[in-house]
This record gives structure tokens, sequence and C-alpha cells, in this order.
């Protein structure tokens, strides 16, 4: 192996720590010569990030450094905020649904094998978005004005929902794009100004899929399952998928769930069923999505916003 690199390195000192580097990982690989010929001519590459999408206020996208050598470090910060990268240099990005409009940057910082620094920025442009009203009429009454016992309940279980989206870490597969759970008629929007049996309520920080009771529910990448609740006074049947690196589902409403909280759910896992339990008007999904924090439109996904 050494025989084949020692006349390229001697005409082109330069790149014969990488060359090394690359033929070890080849050696322990496998493979050969070829794997060294493509990634040195990665390393001659200026590298430059690449984008899934346009990612706008309640979006997110899957970021790439494109021509980064093997084994390179990365280091990213969207509008100050370090994130982070999974082992095959690909990191989802994203912008919660209240983003103000104006300018934001983004930075990678790319140190490769030999120590070269890469300084790559890119201005992410976030425009003003507008998001309907929808009026939910019909809810039964203890469903929006809470007694102060489901009050006390219903805190608790929100919490612990929310514990889920402080999660860092874990195994990254996000990186291959999401599918969608289930099909079906779109019946509530993302973001959209709620007002329940006449009362303003928070944004809808998911989207709504209505379909029969008893539709399977498909989990949209492979991820932990961090939460199977039972019976939650809002989101009825709850499970929330951790899918790594601060990036999770959640489905509701659910009529019933085919996990447990610890289980790995590989992609296309079938985790629960259609259903109409808690605060819910008929049978439909509410699909939610974080990223670290940022409350995202499940239908911009990567993977799933391409297909409508
Ligand atoms: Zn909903």
């Amino acid at each position: 192996m050494f025989m084949q690199i020692s006349p390229f390195s001697r005409s082109h000192p330069a790149p014969l720590v990488a060359a090394l580097l690359v033929t070890l990982s080849g050696f322990l690989s496998g493979a050969g010569w070829p794997q060294y010929a493509q990634a040195s001519q990665a390393a001659e590459e200026i590298p430059m990030l690449v984008l899934s999408g346009t990612l706008e206020a309640g979006s997110a996208v899957l970021l790439h450094v494109k021509g980064a050598p093997e084994g390179s470090r990365l280091k990213g910060k969207l509008n100050g905020h370090a994130f982070p990268f999974d082992d095959q240099g690909r990191a989802l990005i994203a912008l919660d649904m209240r983003t103000k409009p104006g300018n934001i940057p983004l930075r990678v910082t790319v140190t490769t094998p030999n120590g070269a620094k890469h300084r790559l920025a890119k201005t992410v442009s976030v425009k003003k978005r507008e998001y309907k009203v929808e009026r939910i009429d019909g809810l039964p009454k203890k469903k929006v004005s809470l007694n102060k016992e489901d009050l006390a309940r219903a805190k608790k279980e929100t919490a612990s929902i929310r514990a889920t989206y402080k999660l860092k870490g874990g195994h990254a597969a996000y990186g291959n794009g999401f599918q969608m759970p289930v099909e079906g008629r779109i019946s509530g929007v993302f973001g959209s100004q709620r007002i329940l049996n006449g009362k303003p309520r928070s944004p809808h920080s998911g989207v709504d899929i209505a379909a029969p009771k008893g539709t399977p529910i498909m989990t949209i990448a492979p991820g932990r399952v961090v939460l199977a609740g039972k019976d939650y006074f809002f989101t009825g049947n709850t499970i929330v998928i951790d899918h790594g690196d601060g990036v999770s589902s959640l489905y509701s409403h659910l009529n019933a769930i085919h996990v447990s909280e610890g289980n790995w759910a590989p992609e296309g896992t079938l985790i629960g069923e259609i259903g109409m339990t808690g605060r819910a008007t008929g049978p439909h999904l509410h699909w939610g999505v974080r990223v670290r924090g940022a409350r995202v439109d499940p239908l911009m996904l990567p993977g799933i916003r391409n297909r409508r």
C-alpha cells in the first residue's frame, strides 16, 4: 500500500499527511486505492456550505459541508447558537416559527486532518411569515377552561413533554431526511393562531392530519422512544421520538401506542394508530417537531417539503 502512494507524495509533499491518514482508513475499511484517489481530490477543494433548501422561520434544512476532507472537524453556529454535526458531516439546522425577520449569520469552521482551518459563512435572510387564524369550536368546555385538578395534571404532563425537547446527544439519525408518519387530509396547519371555543390560545406548533381511527402511524425517522404517555389531558396517548442532537418528533391523540419508552425505532417502525384521545374533535394525528427547542413545521422537513 505504501508503495502506491510514495510516487505521488514525492511530487506533492503537502498532501502526504492526508494521504497517509486516508490510506490507513482505506486499509481499515478494506477499501484501497480508489478511496484514496477520491479523498485526495477533495482535500484540494475549498469546502463550501450546501443547504438542502431555503431556511425560513419555522423550517429546518440539512447542512452539508461539501469538499471537507475526510476526518475534518466541523463546528457550526447559527445566529450565535452552536449546533452539532453527525458523523457523516451533516447537520439539521432550524429556525423557530417566531424568528424575527432579518439577516441571520451561519458560520462553520472546518479543521482538516492536516490542521488547515477554513472559516465558512452564509447569511440567512429571514422574511416575515404570515400565519393563519384557526377557529375550533365544539370542544368540551372542561377541555378549554380547566378546573384546578385538571390544570395541575395538564401542567405535569406538559412538563414531561417539554423535558424531551431539552435532550441532547444520543444517536444522530436525522441525516437521511424524514418521511410522512401517515397519509391523510391536513386538518390543521402549522403556526396558526388558535381560537378554541372563542378563546385565543397559543399558536399551533405542529400539523394535524385527519385519518380514520386505527390508521397506522410510522416514525418519521429512526430514533429512540423517549416518551410513551398514556391518556394525557390535552394530547391523549402521546409519543415522543428522539432522533438525536436535539431533534425530536411528537405524535398525539393516538388510539393506541405500539412502542415503549426506551425502544429504538428503526426507519418505518409502526409506532401507533390514529385516534382522538385528549383534546380533539375528531380522529387525527397532531404531529410536532422540535430542533433544539425550535418549533418547526413538520411539512417543511427535508425529505417531506419537496413532495408537496
Ligand atoms: Zn394539532
